[in-house]
C-alpha cells in the first residue's frame, strides 16, 4: 500500500501573504489532498526582527479564504506551531549534533565572511571558507572573550543525490558546493535549516512542496535529517512567481498581496483558478476553487520556468 502523504505549509509570518506564497501553498495542498493526504501548518517565525503573531493569524485567515485548509497546527482548536516557541527542541537536536562532534563555534563577522575568498554556490550564496573549523581550544577561548560565536555544522566531503519531483535529479558535493553552515546565529536565534529539518522530521512530514529558491537548501536539510535520525521526505520545488526584471515576488509587491487582492473584490476562486493556470494545470484561466482543481492536479503538468506576473 502506498504510504500516506503528510504535506505542510511552512510560511514565514513576516508580512501579508503574496501571490507567490499562495501559489506554493495551493500546490502543496493539491498534491497532498489529491492523494488523500494530510496537511500541517507551521509558522516559521524564528527571526524576531521580521516576524509577528498578527501576520501569522492573518495568514491563516488568508489561507482559509482561498479554500486551503489544514489538519494540524491550529485548525479545529489544536495547538498552533510557532517555531519561536520550539527553541528547546532545537537546542536538544543541537546537543545531539554536538555529541557527534559535528558542531564548532564560528567567530567570523559578516565582513570576514565576505572577505574570505570562498567561491559562491550556484545560487550566489557564499560557501564558508572553514576559517573557524580547526581553531585550537585556546584560540576558541581567546576569541569567545571578544565576540559570541555562531554554531556551525561540519559537512563531510560527500555527494548528496536526490530526485526533485519537478526539477529532477540533483547532485551536489556537500563540501565543495554547500559548505559548513550555521545552525545557531551569534545572537542565539536558531537557523532555518536546523528548525526545518527537525520539525519536518518530528512532525512526520513526508512531502515538502515549496519555492525553487529553496532547492539549494535541500542537500543541507537531507544531511541534517540523516544525522538526526529522521527519514527523508520527498521534495517538489515549484517555480517562482516573478515581477518586472525577473525579480522574485516579495513582501514589497504589495499590489499582489492578499490584502490588496481581497480589497479589489476578486473572488477566491478567481485567485486559485489563476494560480492553477499559471502553474500549467489548466489550459485557460477560469475561476476554480482548490476543491474543483483536485481532479485536474498532476505534477507532470507543473511548469519549471519561473512565471512572470507583472
Ligand atoms: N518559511 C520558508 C518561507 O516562507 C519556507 C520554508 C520551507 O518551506 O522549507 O520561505
Amino acid at each position: 500500500m502506498a504510504k500516506s502523504i503528510t504535506g505542510r505549509f511552512a510560511p514565514s509570518p513576516s508580512g501579508r501573504m503574496h501571490l507567490g506564497n499562495a501559489f506554493s501553498c495551493l500546490l502543496a495542498w493539491l498534491s497532498a489532498r489529491s492523494a488523500g493526504g494530510r496537511i500541517i501548518l507551521r509558522h516559521e517565525d524564528l527571526d524576531p526582527r521580521r516576524c509577528r503573531r498578527e501576520y501569522a493569524l492573518q495568514l491563516e485567515e488568508d489561507l482559509l479564504w482561498l479554500g486551503l485548509d489544514w489538519d494540524e497546527g491550529g485548525s479545529a482548536g489544536g495547538e498552533r506551531y510557532f517555531q519561536s516557541s520550539r527553541r528547546d527542541i532545537y537546542e536538544f537536536y543541537l546537543e545531539k549534533l554536538r555529541e557527534k562532534g559535528l558542531l564548532y563555534p564560528c567567530f567570523c563577522s559578516r565582513a570576514d565572511l565576505h572577505a574570505a575568498s570562498a567561491p559562491h554556490a550556484s545560487d550566489g550564496s557564499l560557501i564558508y571558507s572553514g576559517a573557524c573549523r580547526n581553531l585550537s581550544p585556546e584560540q576558541r577561548q581567546a576569541r569567545s572573550r571578544q565576540r559570541a560565536p555562531a554554531l556551525r555544522l561540519k559537512v563531510p566531503d560527500e555527494e548528496i543525490v536526490f530526485s526533485d519531483g519537478v526539477y529532477g535529479k540533483y547532485r551536489v558535493n556537500l563540501c565543495r558546493d554547500c559548505g559548513d553552515f550555521i545552525l545557531r546565529r551569534s545572537d542565539g536565534v536558531h537557523a532555518y535549516q536546523l528548525a526545518v529539518a527537525a520539525d519536518d522530521g518530528l512532525m512526520g512530514v513526508t512531502q515538502v512542496v515549496r519555492g525553487r529558491d529553496l532547492l539549494s537548501s535541500t542537500p543541507w536539510q537531507l544531511y541534517l535529517q540523516r544525522e538526526l535520525g529522521f527519514p527523508a521526505p520527498e521534495y517538489f520545488h515549484v517555480p517562482l512567481l516573478v515581477g518586472a526584471g525577473g525579480r522574485r515576488l516579495s513582501k514589497r509587491d504589495g499590489d499582489l498581496d492578499l490584502g490588496a487582492l481581497r480589497a479589489s473584490g476578486i473572488s477566491p476562486c478567481r485567485v486559485t483558478g489563476r494560480l492553477a493556470f499559471l502553474a500549467g494545470l489548466t489550459d485557460r484561466e477560469e475561476a476554480l476553487s482548490p476543491e474543483e482543481l483536485l481532479p485536474l492536479f498532476d505534477w507532470s503538468r507543473v511548469k519549471k520556468e519561473d512565471i512572470r506576473v507583472k
